[in-house]
């Protein structure tokens, strides 16, 4: 039997690190190198039309189409003399990544020839026939028309010869079909809601930003190997194979030296990253044999999301030229560390003071608690929707299993913010101000230090860490897109912040002096979301039972997690927040549930092929050989010594065949479980089924054949093992 699997292993043993030429401009010159950034726009755009385009990009303001023809122009010019040939609008559908049409610049000249050409019209807006993306039913078939709109806001960039412009995607009655649409609201809500609650503090605030610095984490695997993995290719995960006997237990490969074709690899990525205007920071080696990190500076929020796509795709296309290929799928491994994105987030304001930072006066550091305590009521109230956001059949593995971070939000603070909390909560009122002298109005709460980073020792187990002027989300899927978690966050905040200042506002009109306001509704506010805040280990199970107990949301089923967008207090928050409709909401998770219900039918369906296929063959292939040797030593030693010294042999036999026939069964079950699930018309129930009847078949039949694995002569295995996955490189 030809087997690739050794084919495989010896092309990956030859490869040798591709020699990457470091450019002779320093980082900063190449940086943005195919980005049309401020200075290009002043270089290509006329100074009014510049001055136009930076007022809707800073302030919001409406963009005024008599400037887009301009505005193309420029665009084009810029794009041609980097060789740019088309242009597309790219935007980021229901899907996973993103998507893109790519149009040439070529037009009729109306004398039988071509002229290039780009108008604002194409600029501003496109129908791009996209009756096939997913939609949850909000456009029927027949009116498939769907819009994608430039958004100012994320600078159009060029890669190769296409000139790509970031959009939103909407149905022609309005509603998002995807990310960005809903991203953008979610960060105006929050912006408006911040700024109303900072001018308590500072009065020249006139806006807030959000910020997201986003960690990638992911797998580099040979792609010779990959391409022997029928599973890898179609589902992005291993569905079987036997623990390498070295794993990740020496933790030895956390940190370390990178090797030497990754190392290539990642100084290609970032090359090209900084090109776009990425700004690439930091790059490590993670726990897991194979798996690395990636982490830029953190940005403007919308402009991080639609980086840490490019530099998904990005990944994928510079690890080909790498003769590897990288594994975004949260788990792709069973028995190591699966991979996640942490999305760090904060809010500054257009003044330069970043909102979850202690501060050096009394005046700042009020702010800081009510933005860190009005924070966690917005992760209290909404914990159930934020854990849905970032639910996946994919991030299933990570958070529904034992594994970081666990599948109940809570939010880690450290002892020092957890003591100030309590300190303001339990004080008597009086005592937590008093008049002092030279100093005025002094508040009786301990020291805050400026900088927090160090004390906030980093607890891994917390899905929502604070960690000195940022929190951390940590639940987030390595590959997902992070404007699913962050819509959610954004949105929630927004809902704390407004509620909050409505009940300040309301005591002053009752005639309450200001500070002393803020401080009587941080103090209830404080009590109210106590059960999210939890330091303590996420992993133990009496933390399981603490959290049922503080009415935590304790769901891990994916399909089921999914309903708490449906929640009435959820679709409240949207509505009133104006980010998504109830039909958006509803159709959003049409949208979720049939890809988790795809995903696991094509895993289910691939695990079918490959235990019949490849799995069974080959252990009875070695079955037989073995069925020989005894035969064999039978007719030497006669049947009663022959068996004796066959005994081994008649053992592995006779196991085969039983795991043999489990296998066959057990796929049996899972093709009849399929026909059945199939037949369940909501959406919901489909995935349900799938989660609950199919997902555990799929176990059942990997136990076999793992433990095949074992006693199958290495010789005749087909499938590269994870010895080789993980470790050559
Ligand atoms: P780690 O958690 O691995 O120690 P780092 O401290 O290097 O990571 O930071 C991780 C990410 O957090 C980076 O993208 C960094 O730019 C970002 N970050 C740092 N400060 C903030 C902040 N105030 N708001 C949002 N992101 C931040
Ligand atoms: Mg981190």
């Amino acid at each position: 039997m030809a087997n690739l699997r050794f084919g495989a292993v010896e092309e990956a043993f030859k490869k040798r690190p591709l020699e990457v030429k470091t450019p002779t401009e320093r980082p900063e010159q190449f940086y943005g190198k195919y980005v049309f950034n401020r200075a290009r726009m002043y270089k290509y755009l006329p100074v009014d039309v510049y001055q136009k385009l930076i007022d809707v990009i800073d302030n919001g303001s409406r963009l005024d189409r008599s400037i887009a023809d301009a505005v193309a122009q420029g665009m084009k010019k810029w794009a041609e003399e980097h060789g740019a040939t088309h242009y597309t609008h790219w935007f980021q559908p229901l899907t996973e990544g993103t998507a893109e049409k790519h149009d040439a610049f070529v037009e009729h000249d109306g004398k039988g020839g071509m002229i290039e050409e780009f108008s604002g019209k194409l600029l501003v807006q496109q129908e791009p026939d996209a009756s096939s993306f997913p939609n949850g039913g909000i456009r029927n078939t027949f009116e498939a028309r769907g819009y994608s709109a430039w958004d100012p806001t994320s600078p159009v960039f060029i890669i190769e010869d296409t000139l790509c412009i970031p959009t939103i995607f909407i149905s022609y009655t309005g509603e998002a079909l995807d990310y960005k649409a809903p991203l953008l609201k979610s960060l105006h809500a929050v912006n408006v809601a911040a700024t109303k609650v900072c001018q308590y503090f500072y009065q020249d605030v006139k806006q807030v930003h959000t910020n997201l610095g986003w960690e990638q984490e992911y797998f580099l695997i040979d792609e010779d190997l990959y391409f022997a993995r029928p599973d890898l290719m179609l589902t992005g995960r291993t569905l079987m194979g036997h623990d390498s006997a070295k794993n990740q237990q020496m933790d030895d490969h956390y940190f370390g030296t990178i090797p030497e074709r990754v190392q290539a690899f990642m100084k290609d990525l970032e090359i090209q990253a900084l090109e776009l205007g990425i700004p690439c920071k930091t790059r490590h080696n993670e726990v897991a044999p194979g798996q690395f990190e990636l982490a830029p500076i953190f940005e403007e929020c919308n402009l991080a999301v639609d980086h840490n796509m490019l530099l998904m795709s990005l990944m994928k296309k510079v690890a080909h030229k790498h003769s590897f290929r990288v594994l975004l799928h949260e788990k792709p491994f069973d028995g190591v560390n699966g991979s996640g994105k942490h999305n760090n987030w904060s809010l500054n304001t257009d003044t330069g003071i970043l909102l979850h930072a202690a501060g050096k006066t009394l005046n700042d550091n009020l702010r800081f608690v009510v933005f860190i305590v009005e924070t966690l009521m917005a992760v209290y109230k909404h914990n159930g929707l934020l854990k849905a956001s970032v639910m996946s059949a994919t991030n299933d593995h990570r958070l529904g299993a034992n594994e970081a971070p666990p599948a109940i939000i809570s939010s880690f603070l450290g002892k020092q913010i957890s003591d100030l909390l309590e300190h303001i909560e339990k004080a008597d009122k009086e005592n937590i101000f008093s008049l002092t002298g030279k100093t005025g109005l002094q508040m009786d709460i301990p020291e805050i230090p400026e900088l927090l980073i160090d004390n906030t020792d980093r607890n891994r187990t917390s899905p929502f860490a604070f960690t000195g002027n940022r929190f951390e989300f940590r639940a987030v899927g390595s590959e997902a897109n992070c404007a699913s978690a962050m819509i959610v966050l954004n949105t929630a905040v927004a809902e704390a912040l407004e509620r909050f200042s409505e009940r300040v506002d309301a005591l002053v009109a009752k005639g309450e002096d200001l500070t002393s306001a803020i401080i009587d509704i941080i103090r209830e506010d404080i009590k109210t979301c106590k059960p999210i805040h939890f330091d303590g280990n996420g992993y133990s199970d009496s933390w399981k039972e603490e959290a049922k107990k503080r009415g935590l949301d304790c769901e891990s089923s994916c399909p089921k997690c999914f309903d708490r967008y449906l929640d009435e207090d959820s679709i409240k928050m949207f509505e009133s927040m104006n980010v998504m409709k109830r039909n958006e909401l509803e159709a959003r998770n049409e949208v979720k549930w049939e890809t988790y219900t795809k995903k696991i039918q094509i895993e289910a369906r691939v695990m079918g092929d490959l235990a019949m296929n490849h799995i069974i063959p080959v252990a009875t292939h070695y079955q037989s050989q073995l069925a020989k040797n005894v035969q064999n030593m039978v007719n030497i030693f006669g049947d009663v010594e022959g068996k004796q010294l066959s005994e081994r042999n008649i053992k592995i036999i006779r196991e085969i065949a039983e795991r043999t026939n489990i296998i066959e069964t057990g796929v049996e079950e899972l093709v009849n479980a399929r026909k059945q699930a199939n037949k369940i018309e909501s959406q919901r129930e489909k995935a349900i089924a799938y989660h609950d009847t199919i997902a555990p078949k799929m176990e059942a039949i990997r136990y076999q054949i793992d433990k095949l694995e074992l006693v199958v002569s290495d010789e005749l295995w087909t499938l590269p093992k994870y010895r080789e996955l993980l470790f050559i490189r």
